[in-house]
């Protein structure tokens, strides 16, 4: 009676394709939805923190001097909340695993000399005209006494 059961799907399985891939020598297609993991382009990254804050599971961390930001990816739940937060939006979703690893590391990025450069050349400005500002305050308040 089993036989019997059995059979029909028996038969369908010797006329039907492989239900398996030959991977890596067939490239895999990711369903619609599917979420793989996070990617970041660092040099549009403003150093925010906002991905940080947003991470629930503390995977992230930003260094606005040395202009990085890293990831532990087997801290990473691959939730997505980062990628909804960030406002230059510079993180995606890539489709697709990561190679595995033999030991557990974090990814660290860093962003290109000429945008450190010119961050860097930013924030010296700020500095300067903080600097005018105030002088100038004490100034007027110098005035204002006489
Ligand atoms: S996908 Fe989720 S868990 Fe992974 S880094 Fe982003 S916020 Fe954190
Ligand atoms: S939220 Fe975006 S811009 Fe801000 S630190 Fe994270 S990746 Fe960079």
């Amino acid at each position: 009676m089993a036989l019997m059961k059995y059979a029909p799907q028996a038969l369908k399985n010797l006329f039907m394709k492989p239900a398996t891939k030959m991977y890596p020598a067939e490239e895999p297609v990711y369903p619609e939805g599917s979420r793989g993991h996070i990617k970041i382009s660092i040099d549009d990254c403003i150093s925010c923190g906002m991905c940080v804050r947003a991470c629930p599971n503390g995977a992230l961390s930003v260094d606005r001097n040395a202009g990085t930001w890293t990831i532990d990816r087997f801290d990473c739940i691959a939730c997505g909340y980062c990628v909804l937060k960030c406002p230059k939006k510079c993180l995606f979703m890539e489709k697709g695993y990561q190679t595995p690893g033999p030991e557990k590391k974090e990814d660290t990025y860093t962003k290109s000399p000429e945008v450190l450069a010119a961050e860097e050349e930013k924030r010296k400005e700020a500095a300067r005209k903080a600097a005018e500002a105030k002088a100038a305050l004490a100034k007027a308040a110098e005035e204002k006494k006489e």
